[in-house]
């Protein structure tokens, strides 16, 4: 058995591989993006700018909305769906204790107040069982988040929604593609947030983001606000004039022309993930340590990201923390040339943001007047805080088409490390010493 990487032995994933660029710039996007330099028209503003209206069209075919509007990024997708919404100062806005920050920075734009609620510990995604605790007369909207591409437990999202008449905004910023029940994310609620960030499934050249909805009224406050708060009127001249408190949010024709172009190998790139991911996480099976992603049969992954959790437990070892078992792990898996990260090193709610109370001369929505107190615990979120200890990810790598040969790369490295049991107990050992965590210390 060849020694650990991490102990001086032979590195399992070759360097050629461990580098696979995504997005993928093949001829069509080239040849995309020449084709906006000829014509001159950079902005969706120029005179019959065709390419940012084409890929609203192509992505409202692909999503089965109505309206799609293009917009500069996933983060801006959100904080336009919640303006068109009239979410404003002090409503309070369901939030998964577990996202991109931008999930939580979106409400406290519109000075409202996100109100975080646990994860499940299978799906990542927002429990609906604890939805209605959280909710009061203040409450006028669900953001569930489709987390690395798994669609959050819509029907009952959508019934709470229903019971209580909140509206429910899809954070898909993870999920382009992603089904459940057979329809597609982005669908499912009053309005939908992507993202076409470089780091997505469906990328952009830069920074780009698409909002979707059925609901036309919504549609036309997004136009509006993305351009300043003016009436955008078709075919008639741009009339400077504002309406409402708008933003400059508009995707330029460039990244238009890129995304459209990775569009077109969207679904070939989606069926091979649907391939390779299923068959690297299959080959883990005979690891029993390792947890991998739940998919209820009712809906499909888009697989964005990959999080493993780790359980000791399950190999009969309980005298070290899971942390320390997970950490130990991904330090010997990181030098095999697995690239294992950490996807949200804290929860949302841990977040300086909330936690510091201290806001140098910022306005922060919980000191509008006649708002309760607002504070933030930390410990609140027990099942986000036990995922994020014992739980790596996986991120980007696997997006390209030809990852099938790093994963396997990839299975090795993980047989390998867990072949080394003994020198990953010892090294948790010593982190749980170094970070006072070890189960030893605690029962004491
Ligand atoms: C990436 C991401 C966003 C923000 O998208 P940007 O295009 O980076 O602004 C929002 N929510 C989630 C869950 C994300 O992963």
């Amino acid at each position: 058995m060849s020694h650990l990487a991490m102990a001086g032995g032979p590195a399992t994933v070759p360097q050629q591989f461990r580098q696979l660029p995504w997005p993928v710039v093949t001829a069509s996007e080239e040849q995309a993006l020449t084709r906006v330099l000829a014509s001159g028209k950079f902005t969706s503003m120029s005179y019959k700018e065709q390419e940012v209206p084409a890929l609203e069209h192509e992505w409202a075919a692909q999503v089965q909305t109505s309206y799609c509007a293009a917009v500069s990024s996933g983060t801006a997708a959100l904080t336009l769906s919640l303006a068109a919404a009239g979410i404003g100062p002090g409503d309070e806005v369901l939030v998964p204790a577990l996202s991109f920050i931008a999930t939580a920075t979106a409400p406290f734009q519109q000075m409202a107040i996100p109100v975080f609620v646990d994860i499940d510990p299978f799906t990542f995604n927002i429990d609906p069982e604890q939805l209605e605790q959280h909710i009061t007369e203040r409450t006028r909207a669900i953001l569930p988040v489709h987390l690395h591409g798994l669609p959050a437990d819509m029907d009952k999202i959508l019934a709470i929604a229903h019971k209580f008449q909140l509206l429910v905004i899809e954070d898909a910023a993870q999920a382009h593609g992603a089904t459940y029940k057979q329809k597609q994310v982005g669908s499912l609620g009053d309005i939908a947030a992507f993202s076409l960030n470089v780091s997505k499934n469906l990328p952009t050249c830069g920074e780009g983001g698409l909002i979707t909805t059925d609901n036309e009224e919504l549609y036309q406050n997004v136009l509006m606000l993305r351009q300043f708060g003016e009436r955008i009127e078709e075919g008639k001249e741009r009339s400077y004039i504002s309406h409402q408190i708008g933003w400059n949010h508009k995707l330029n024709s460039l990244q238009a022309a890129f995304a459209r172009s990775q569009l077109t190998h969207f679904p070939a790139y989606e069926a091979i993930r649907q391939q390779n991911v299923p068959r690297f996480l299959a080959s883990l099976a005979d690891l029993p340590a390792i947890i991998c992603p739940y998919v209820a049969s009712d809906r499909t992954h888009a697989w964005h990201i990959l999080r493993l959790r780790l359980d000791p437990r399950r190999l009969d070892i309980d005298t070290v923390s899971p942390r320390s078992f997970r950490l130990a792990v991904q330090r010997a898996l990181r030098a095999e040339g697995v690239a294992v990260t950490e996807y949200q090193k804290i929860s949302l709610p841990a977040q300086p943001i909330f936690q510091e109370e201290t806001h140098k001369g910022s306005i922060y929505p919980w000191e509008l007047p006649g708002l309760p107190a607002y504070h933030y615990h930390k410990e609140d979120y027990p099942q986000t805080n036990t995922v994020l200890d014992d739980s790596f990810t996986i991120q980007r790598v696997h997006l390209h088409p030809h990852s099938a040969t790093l994963l396997e790369y990839y299975t090795e490295a993980f047989h390998k490390v867990f072949s080394h049991l003994d020198t990953l107990v010892h090294l948790a050992h010593t982190l749980d010493e170094q970070a006072g965590t070890g189960i030893l210390k605690q029962a004491r």
